[in-house]
Parts: C-alpha cells; sequence; structure tokens
C-alpha cells in the first residue's frame, strides 16, 4: 500500500521557512518583500486562487497587492500597469493571473513583466534560464512537485520520470526541471499523440499526471512500487455534497494506490505546493 505524499504538512513547512526568512530579512530593517496581483475580471476561480495567494502571504509577511480591473480593460491599458508595476522599486514580484479574457493576448502581457519580476516564472527569460540550468525563478507547480519528492526521500537520479501532459504551466518545465544537474531523471514527456501511452507509463519509477482528466492513470498503467504524482484538478458530480461536486486528480487513487509506493492525494497533494513555491520566489525577487 502506498505511502501518502502530505503536501499540505511539506507545504506548511515551507510556509514556516519563508516566514523565517522574511523575519531575518525586515529586521535588519528592510521593508517586507511585495507581491503585485493582477486580476482581471470576475472569474470565480480566478478570483478565489487569488484570494488564496493573498492570504498566504499576508500569513508569512509579505505584502500583497490585488489591483482589479474590470473585464473590459484593453490589452493597452494592460500593458501598462504591467510598465508602471515593473518601474515601481517597492514592488518585487508581479503576477497576473490567468486566464485573461478572450480580447487580451495572454502572452504579450507575461512578455511585458520585467523578468526580475516574473514570481509566475513564465516569461520567455524565465523560462530560457530554465531550461539552460541557470539560477532564477522556479515554475510554481513544477518546482513544488520537485520538492515533494525531495522532501519525501524519493531518489531522482537515474530514475525514470515519465511525465503525462507537455502544457507550458506543467509538464515542460518539470521535464525541464526533471533533467537537471543534481536531480538528474531520465524523463519521457507523453502527450495526447504519444502511442503506446500505458506501456511508457508502466516503465515509470516517477509518474506524473498533468493531464485535466479525472482518473485517466488507471492501475494497469503503475509499475508496482512507482512513486505517483498526481497534479490533476478535476471536478466530478457528488450529489452526497452539498456542492454537487467534489474534486479529483487524474489518478485512480483507490485503484492505483495498493500498486504504487508513494502517492500524492488529491487535494492535499501538489495543489499546497504550487502557492509555497510562490512565496518562496517572491523572497527571492526582495532579497536577490
Ligand atoms: P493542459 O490542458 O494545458 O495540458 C494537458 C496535457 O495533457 C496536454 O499536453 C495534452 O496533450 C495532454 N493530454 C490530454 N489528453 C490526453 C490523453 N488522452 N492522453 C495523453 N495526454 C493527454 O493542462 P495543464 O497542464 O494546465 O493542467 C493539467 C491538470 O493539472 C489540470 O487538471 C489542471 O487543473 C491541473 N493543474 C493543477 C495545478 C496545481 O497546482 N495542482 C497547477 C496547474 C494545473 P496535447 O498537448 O497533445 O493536447
Amino acid at each position: 500500500m502506498a505511502h501518502i505524499i502530505d503536501g499540505r504538512l511539506i507545504a506548511s513547512q515551507i510556509r514556516q521557512e519563508v516566514k523565517q526568512a522574511v523575519l531575518a530579512h525586515t529586521s535588519t530593517g528592510r521593508r517586507a518583500p511585495n507581491l503585485a496581483v493582477v486580476l482581471v475580471g470576475e472569474d470565480p476561480a480566478s478570483a478565489s486562487y487569488v484570494r488564496g495567494k493573498a492570504k498566504a502571504s499576508a500569513e508569512v509577511g509579505i505584502e500583497s497587492d490585488t489591483l482589479t480591473f474590470a473585464e473590459t480593460i484593453s490589452e493597452g491599458e494592460l500593458l501598462a500597469v504591467v510598465k508602471r508595476l515593473n518601474a515601481d522599486h517597492n514592488v518585487d514580484g508581479i503576477l497576473v493571473q490567468l486566464p485573461l479574457p478572450a480580447h487580451i493576448d495572454d502572452t504579450r502581457i507575461i512578455n511585458a513583466i520585467s523578468p526580475e519580476k516574473d514570481v509566475d516564472c513564465f516569461h520567455p527569460a524565465s523560462v530560457g534560464r530554465l531550461s539552460i540550468g541557470l539560477d532564477g525563478y522556479a515554475p510554481a507547480t513544477p518546482a513544488g512537485i520537485v520538492l515533494l519528492l525531495e522532501r519525501s526521500n524519493i531518489e531522482t537520479s537515474g530514475a525514470h520520470c515519465v511525465i503525462i501532459g507537455r502544457s507550458n504551466i506543467v509538464g515542460k518545465p518539470l521535464a525541464n526541471l526533471m533533467l537537471r544537474k543534481g536531480i538528474d531523471a531520465t524523463v519521457t514527456v507523453c502527450h495526447s499523440r504519444t502511442r503506446g501511452l500505458p506501456a511508457l507509463a508502466r516503465q515509470a519509477d516517477i509518474l506524473v499526471a498533468a493531464i485535466g482528466r479525472a482518473h485517466f492513470v488507471t492501475a494497469d498503467m503503475v509499475k508496482p512500487g512507482a512513486t505517483v504524482i498526481d497534479v490533476g484538478i478535476n471536478r466530478v458530480s457528488d450529489p452526497s455534497r452539498e456542492r454537487g461536486y467534489r474534486l479529483v486528480g487524474d489518478v485512480d487513487f483507490d485503484a492505483v494506490r495498493p500498486i504504487a509506493g508513494h502517492i500524492t492525494p488529491v487535494p492535499g497533494g501538489v495543489g499546497p505546493m504550487t502557492i509555497a513555491v510562490l512565496l518562496q520566489n517572491t523572497l527571492k525577487a526582495a532579497t536577490t
């Protein structure tokens, strides 16, 4: 029966470490790290993520300002906001909550963020630094996964890591991180056109599911003893819950747990790590 990797516990340890480091930083008379969060429109999920980031920042002593704009803001106006934040010496990190409304080009906005303040690690310069192994900001979800592996003493050196999903926010940056010297995994990245995916998944010592399909990874796709990291967040209907749904991952947890060596739950696995890494990045922005 797999050991459950407790993302809530590991994330709370990291938040505690950030809090101590923020205290050490401000105790010398310097101002607290500052994160500017830009939210456009009224998408409830985006608003809830932004509230979560603001609350987590406050808990560790990071100041965060949420700048909220109507859905009707133009691309030019939003670019001007980003430029103003780039120039503001009291702002250390800038985060633009995605997705943006359809009339605004996400890429153009992300590319306008100063790479020194790009705590989400989405700017092409940040992605480039990551891919050639230079120091920089860590991509939040992938770096959170690496921290989960490290703090659970999962051997990555020489391990075969199979990642299902090639998105720019999870699959690709995770592949880059897992390939890094010091982490040293052998990486296979799968996607919707991959042939023989179940057989590839069965070769994984570390199997990462970042697909966005409930229960995609079944027991027959997992090698006995493998570490299974579930990034997916999917709503499935559940009339027994007041809200009518529950959240499940991309892995069929109940079927896979008896086979795997380690497994992350959903919720409570990768999810809490994402914000913890964002806090680490904001601290880094203020202190380097
Ligand atoms: P994307 O939709 O951007 O990417 C999904 C990937 O899965 C694509 O590469 C796609 O392949 C691949 N895929 C889809 N269907 C199949 C299939 N049948 N077989 C093989 N591969 C397939 O998703 P994200 O990476 O943004 O997110 C993935 C999941 O992780 C979502 O559930 C999301 O909510 C969750 N998530 C969780 C986070 C957290 O903090 N816990 C953070 C970010 C995401 P192709 O490229 O060929 O289309």
